[in-house]
């Protein structure tokens, strides 16, 4: 039996696909610990592991889901939460890491400070990495915008003094980039295909590409017209009214049954009058929906790339973000989608009728979902951490003492 520990940021995206392959682990009998934040605890409790909060040891900072997708986009704020959450983690988990003695951790790429917790006890790692791999080649076909190397380049020195922050307490870390990076050095496991993945090629064996872990329900959506489009902009940007609006003026007066999810925030009421063959939630059940959609115009989180496709169904492309562009683009490349190039009526609704009316874009959906189910999902990722964790047994809790 092997005992593994996971961190991860508070996000449900980053959170969402770990819980399967927990669950694959626990249902084999190995003990989990899975370091998380309170809001999480019911999903993570569910799995069989033991949920440990680290909220308390963030008072200062008070990570929120909106920071945590702030991780990893901004270099500067990345390293300030790494420093700090590493820090103010350092003397607990070091502790627990004596008591559990773990044979492997599991850290979220963006929650780096599983990853420099490994790297100063020795421990066996394996990162988890719900968005697309990142590297040299990937991140030039994702295009990182200029601003984001802006930001990068101004913050160099503030990113070195926190660095020495973490150095004076016995991190060996030289280089932000070698820990927010995915490297050919350190066990991974990705939740897409190789074929969905940009550049797979230049991953080493390292990589396990083990699928998008996807939901069951047991819901099914009524479809009342001939084709349903889903619309969504996801949890997180989605506060657009105008958007919402030229949706309803777009599809108004046409056969197609429409769902809209707008989020918490929006007030349906001033959307203005519902059309009949419209559907206008604050929140639905997505895989639900995306079982009977024919298209689904997205904002293009990872999440619901992954679902869309998975359920085969071609998408219209609205990314909100450098993150969410990188999905698009590679959606785009392979013709399973196309991306909507002006927030008008006209656009919306002529883009929607090209995913629906030509065939190509669903049967490429259809081989990127294929794809998917050929990865291996949970029990794959379950073998890749078992096999690290089982081949390098060397735990440096002497360093425990010295630092
Ligand atoms: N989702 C849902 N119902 C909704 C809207 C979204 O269940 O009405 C789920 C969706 O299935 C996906 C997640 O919320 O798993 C959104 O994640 P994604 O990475 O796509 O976008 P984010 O919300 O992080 O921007």
């Amino acid at each position: 039996m092997s005992k593994i520990v996971f961190f991860c940021i508070p996000a449900h995206g980053h959170t969402n696909p770990t819980l399967n392959v927990v669950r694959e682990l626990t249902d084999r009998g190995h003990q989990v610990w899975y370091y998380s934040y309170e809001s999480f605890r019911e999903k993570i409790e569910s799995t069989g592991a033991r949920f440990i909060p680290c909220d308390a040891y963030d008072m200062e900072q008070r990570l929120s889901p909106e920071d945590g997708a702030r991780i990893g986009k901004d270099l500067a704020f990345s390293t300030k939460i790494l420093v700090d959450t590493t820090l103010a983690l350092d003397d607990a988990i070091l502790e627990d890491m004596k008591k559990i003695q773990p044979d492997c951790i599991v850290a979220d790429s963006m929650a780096v400070w599983g990853k420099a917790i490994a790297m100063k006890l020795n421990i066996p790692f394996v990162s988890s990495t719900t968005t697309f791999a990142f590297n040299q080649y990937s991140s030039k076909i994702m295009k990182q915008s200029i601003g984001q190397l802006f930001n990068m380049i101004i913050s160099m020195p503030k990113i070195s003094k926190d660095l020495k922050r973490l150095q004076a307490k016995g991190y060996p870390i030289t280089n932000i980039l070698d820990i927010i990076q995915n490297d050919n050095l350190t066990h991974t496991v990705v939740y897409t295909s190789k074929e969905f993945q940009p550049c797979a090629d230049t991953f080493s064996e390292k990589y396990s590409f083990v699928g998008p872990s996807i939901r069951e329900t047991e819901k099914l959506v009524k479809k009342n017209a001939d084709k349903l489009i889903y619309i969504s902009l996801g949890t997180v940007n989605n506060m657009m009214t105008d958007f919402y609006k030229n949706c309803i003026a777009a599809l108004k007066d046409t056969e197609y049954q429409v769902i809209m999810s707008v989020g918490e925030y929006i007030d349906i009421k001033s959307l203005g009058e519902i059309p009949e063959n419209f559907k206008i939630l604050p929140s639905v059940d997505q895989i639900a929906v995306l079982k009977a959609a024919d298209a689904f115009l997205t904002h293009c989180g990872m999440n619901s790339v992954n679902e869309g496709l998975y359920h085969e169904v071609p998408l219209v492309l609205f990314p909100q973000t450098p993150e969410q562009g990188g999905v698009a683009r590679r959606v785009s490349d392979l013709e399973a989608g196309i991306y909507l190039n002006k927030n008008t009526p006209e656009e919306i609704k002529a883009s929607l009728e090209t995913v629906l009316n030509d065939s190509k874009y669903k049967e490429n959906a259809s081989s990127i979902s294929e794809s998917f189910k050929r990865c291996g999902g949970a029990v794959k990722a379950a073998d890749k951490i078992l096999n690290v964790a089982r081949k390098q047994p060397s735990i440096n809790f002497e360093r425990i003492r010295i630092c």
